[in-house]
């Protein structure tokens, strides 16, 4: 005899109680089913998601997602330069100042090192 959790007794080997219609449930089969799910359900990542990534590549004259190849940077500096320049050849160092500064702002960013990979 057991007993089932509605209080009511239930024979050996009954398929349901009696009085709930509940069926009896072997508490050590429960686990071990519960064991399993959790088992199957456990996820892992992919391998290609665990690798390290390649190491950084970093480059003056190279091209990369966020900086120009060497041609494009060479024309940018040639005709930054040479705007500057005949501003200064025209108007004189003092008028032409502030554009000094930003073409040197610009050629900074233009030939920093940049991450090309
Ligand atoms: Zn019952």
């Amino acid at each position: 005899m057991e007993t089932c959790s509605c209080g009511a007794r239930v024979p050996e080997g009954a398929g349901w109680c009696p009085v709930c219609l509940k069926q009896p449930v072997d508490p050590e089969q429960l686990l071990d089913e519960l064991h399993d799910a959790f088992r199957k359900t456990t996820w892992a990542p992919p391998e290609a998601l665990l690798a390290p990534g390649p190491p950084p590549v970093h480059s003056r004259w190279r091209a990369g997602p966020r900086s120009f190849g060497l041609r494009v940077k060479l024309a940018l500096t040639f005709v930054s330069i040479g705007i500057t320049g005949l501003g200064v050849k025209m108007f004189g160092f003092f008028f032409v100042a502030p554009l000094i500064v930003v073409t040197a702002l610009l050629m900074r960013a233009t030939w920093t090192r940049e991450r090309i990979r």
